[in-house]
């Protein structure tokens, strides 16, 4: 939903974003014979079968089979000031929104020290003055040639051993307060653009631990399929892929997720 500009997904021409990309998705169901239903999922009861899923607004649902694809929400730093600024100069997508013209040519920060945030600040040198890399360590846990490539492009400033202790601006963010990690000194860091990069985390905590997961979060399928521990539930999305997170890589994996239900269903007799 929250995706800028789509430019990988085939055949997917044009100014196309994120909530345009579902638009076009509700459009394509018109004509068959399936219910949309606009709810939170509060709990689902994956021990005794029918499974049930139960919905904050109330409804409830028993099913033979479910395709879990809630997805991971970035993680975001607890922040008073980061809540503020939010979607007002802080983002945590570079990608989506690198290109907005309130970031052009202007200095911008990105924090962590993962491939995320070596690869957003790779590509926020297309469009800013000047890119802050804020890490709280004293080496990037990104892989090696993303650091080299970090370390080597003329327009990044890695600050090392730094934590964001505040955001601050008028209207619209104009800086950060760092802090030290081990002196505890504060300096300001004036810029008009901060993107997260501090990881992500899977969206699991309405399934209560029924399924497995791996060591970050996200749901543990059986390789090549979208197979969970608990037969009959299939798993797709930023739900089970921390590597590509991109709309198409999990378009495909909701088809594979798909067919995986049918042919179940259909060798248990069920369909
Ligand atoms: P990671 O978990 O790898 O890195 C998160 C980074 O954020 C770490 O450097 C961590 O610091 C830092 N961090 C976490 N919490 C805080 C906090 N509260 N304050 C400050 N810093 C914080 O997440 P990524 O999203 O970077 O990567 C996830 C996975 O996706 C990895 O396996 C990665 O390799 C993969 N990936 C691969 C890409 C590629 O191949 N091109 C591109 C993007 C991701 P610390 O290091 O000190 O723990």
């Amino acid at each position: 939903m929250v995706a800028g500009k789509i430019e990988n997904f085939p055949a997917l021409a044009g100014e196309v974003d994120g909530s345009g990309l579902i638009q076009l998705m509700r459009d394509q169901l018109k004509g068959y014979n399936l219910r949309v239903v606009a709810a939170d999922v509060k709990e689902a009861n994956l021990r005794a079968r029918p499974f049930s899923i139960v919905c904050s607004n109330g409804s409830a649902w028993e099913t033979h089979s479910v395709i879990v694809a809630t997805g991971a929400a970035a993680r975001r730093l607890p922040l008073a000031s980061e809540e503020k600024y939010w979607g007002k100069g802080i983002s945590a997508c570079a990608v989506c929104d690198g290109a907005l013209p309130i970031f052009r040519n202007k200095p911008l920060a990105v924090i962590g020290g993962g491939d995320t945030a070596a690869e957003s600040a790779l590509h926020l040198t297309r469009f800013a003055s000047k890119v802050y890399l804020i890490h709280r360590g004293d080496r990037l846990r990104a892989s090696k040639i993303m650091q080299h490539r970090v370390q080597n492009t003329p327009g990044i400033e890695v600050l090392w051993d730094r934590t964001v202790a505040e955001f601050f601006g008028s209207e619209l963010l104009e800086g950060l307060r760092l802090k030290s990690a081990t002196t505890g000194d504060i300096r300001e860091l004036e810029v008009c653009g901060a993107f997260e990069a501090i990881g992500h985390l899977p969206n699991t905590a309405f399934l209560s631990n029924q399924l497995g997961l791996d060591e970050s979060g996200h749901i543990r399928c059986e390789p090549g399929t979208t197979a969970t521990s608990v037969e009959g539930v299939f798993a797709a999305g930023d739900i089970v892929d921390k590597r590509y997170r991109q709309a198409v890589t999990a378009s495909g994996g909701g088809c594979m997720a798909a067919m995986d239900a049918e042919r179940w269903l259909m060798e248990k007799r069920l369909l």
